[in-house]
């Protein structure tokens, strides 16, 4: 058994991570692909095989070590009949058997899992849940994702897909989300809302200061918000004030819902860290049930994007 090995991925809408991991779930190699997501599913598991069998080979390993390979992926999964039902941030992805098609390909078992229940799992296990029986890992990046573990157990609902708050109406007058649906919570508070509104607010010459800090309007991401509010800018103060309102109030309903000990907020749009969590434990602790609010630690996630494959691997 000591020569087995692991292949975990995690696949996103922009990007599929892969690992390599020994018998002890020590990663012993890494490797990131732009995803074809555009291209659709067929051209995309043929990336994430071929991102495998290219580790493998770099790593001179055989393909007789693989023991197992588990894919975490940004989408509804249904876990009881083992189909990714349909993917708001990957076209084409509808009714998908994607472990039936890995364990063919790899002929060893294979497993897939939403993306945030695997990196709620990863955090849990390695990072900043640790210790935590009852944890609500929120995802917030190109979309809005969340994993629950509910008395230290994965929660995955009645057919697989409990935790998508990116699909919580806040507005039903809104924007358009990839599910069909109108003015779902990641219409208005992803990393691609926030920057969406921040491309807009250049454009019209709401905000000179977003402006310049582009070539042109449609470059801005989140990223330039966030920086032109540090900077002062009122326009992009508005749009990360009304995103992070939209944020706290689906958390101070999650932590009414559920009593957590632990919220643990992960993606791209968290790493402009502590003035994110200072606006929201503000808004937990004035509109939560005062117990459940005081219950609630609201932390950072430990594991940056490792915490999907890391989930896997303790999955596997
Ligand atoms: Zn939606």
């Amino acid at each position: 058994m000591q020569n087995k090995l692991y292949a975990a991925l995690d696949v996103g809408g922009t990007k599929i991570y892969t690992v390599l991991a020994d018998a002890n779930k020590q990663i012993i190699a890494r490797q990131k692909t732009a995803t074809l997501a555009e291209a659709g599913p067929e051209k995309v598991i043929k990336q994430l095989i071929a991102t495998v069998r290219q580790l493998m080979k770099t790593e001179q390993l055989q393909d007789a070590q693989l023991a197992a390979v588990g894919v975490c992926i940004a989408g509804f999964y249904d876990w009881h009949n083992r189909i990714l039902v349909h993917s708001p941030n990957l076209p084409g992805w509808s009714n998908v058997p994607l472990e039936e098609i890995l364990a063919a390909e790899f002929a060893v078992p294979a497993r897939v899992e939403n993306d945030a229940n695997a990196a709620a799992v990863g955090e849990v296990s390695f990072g900043a849940g640790r210790n935590h029986n009852n944890v609500v890992f929120v995802t917030i990046s190109t979309g809005i994702g969340a994993g629950l573990i509910i008395n230290g157990q994965l929660y995955r609902g009645s057919s697989g897909v409990a935790g998508e708050i990116g699909h919580f109406i806040v507005q039903p007058d809104g924007p358009r989300c990839g599910c069909g649906q109108q003015g779902c919570l990641e219409t208005v508070a992803s990393g691609t809302a926030i920057g969406r509104q921040g491309q807009k607010a250049a454009a019209c010459g709401q905000s000179a200061l977003l402006q310049s800090l582009v070539s042109e309007p449609a470059a801005v991401t989140a990223q330039e918000v966030f920086k032109a509010a540090r900077l002062g800018d009122p326009a992009a103060q508005k749009i990360l004030h009304e995103a992070l309102t939209y944020l706290g109030l689906t958390l101070v309903n999650i932590v009414n819902l559920l009593n957590p000990s632990a919220v643990i907020l992960g993606g791209g749009v968290t790493a402009a860290g502590d003035e994110i969590l200072l606006s929201l434990r503000k808004i937990i602790a004035e509109h939560a049930v005062s117990a459940a609010a005081k219950a609630v630690q609201l932390k950072l996630a430990a594991l940056g994007e490792e915490a999907g494959v890391l989930g896997m691997l303790a999955l596997l």
